[in-house]
């Protein structure tokens, strides 16, 4: 296989931390509404609104506040009190000022690595949310170039990969959703590496490719100059 000559990251539990904040919101969302429902239920309720309102709002904070707000006025029957859609909306403000941790080793992988190859983030979700992350990590300046999809499918991946001339079979990409960042890539003839995060969203869970040839899988992103070496260049 010839030499990898473009590495992409995916942004949200690759760089820095996410899932977490969102679980925290949902657990105070339960917590808000436990007087009406099971946890358990609550929790089933949520994750089918928000499914099914994904292809309308798409990733992120945003839609996932709209369809908390939607969850609880749908199981108290419409008696939520204003008061408390105001706290749903402020636990939204908290997430998208939530201060930016980035994954243990992040901060000396990235600045290293830009080094040898031109890197780039391709993510999913809200554009604004998704610029203002990226810039408050502190990481923006070792990326050549900052791609924010609404969905990351195969014809997407082809897309960037044709803006910015890049052959598939030197174009690495890593990130921590099987369904996003390694499978699509993998389809169109690029190479994937994953990093799994401790917890990923329901909606992400895929297969790991485990046979097919471009496929890798690391720990941490601390192994990821090592696997390089051995890739080859
Ligand atoms: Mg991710």
């Amino acid at each position: 296989m010839p030499p990898i000559e473009f590495i992409a990251f995916d942004a949200d539990d690759t760089l820095w931390h996410n899932e977490t904040t969102f679980t925290q919101s949902q657990n105070k969302f339960k917590a808000l509404l436990a007087q009406y429902h099971t946890p358990e239920w609550i929790e089933d309720r949520l994750h089918a609104n928000d499914m099914r309102n994904l292809p309308q709002y798409g990733y992120g904070v945003k839609g996932f506040t709209l369809s908390m707000i939607e969850t609880a006025i749908e199981l108290t029957e419409g008696r939520i009190q204003g008061s408390e859609i105001q706290q749903i909306i402020a636990w939204a403000k908290e997430m998208l000022e939530f201060p930016i941790q980035l994954l243990e080793p992040v901060a000396s992988v990235i600045p290293q690595l830009a080094k040898s190859y031109p890197l780039m983030v391709i993510t999913k979700g809200d554009l604004l949310d998704q610029e203002v992350k990226l810039m408050r990590s502190g990481l923006l300046e070792h990326f050549t170039h900052v791609e924010v999809v609404s969905e990351k499918r195969a014809a997407n991946y082809q897309k960037v990969l044709k803006r910015y001339a890049i052959a598939p079979e030197k174009f690495l990409m890593i990130g921590n959703a099987v369904r996003s960042d390694i499978l699509p890539v993998l389809e169109i003839g690029g190479r994937a590496v994953y990093v799994p995060y401790h917890s990923i969203w329901v909606h992400e869970h895929a297969e790991l490719p485990r046979f097919h040839d471009g496929y890798y899988e690391i720990e941490h992103l601390g192994h990821l100059p090592a696997l390089l070496e051995q890739i080859g260049r």
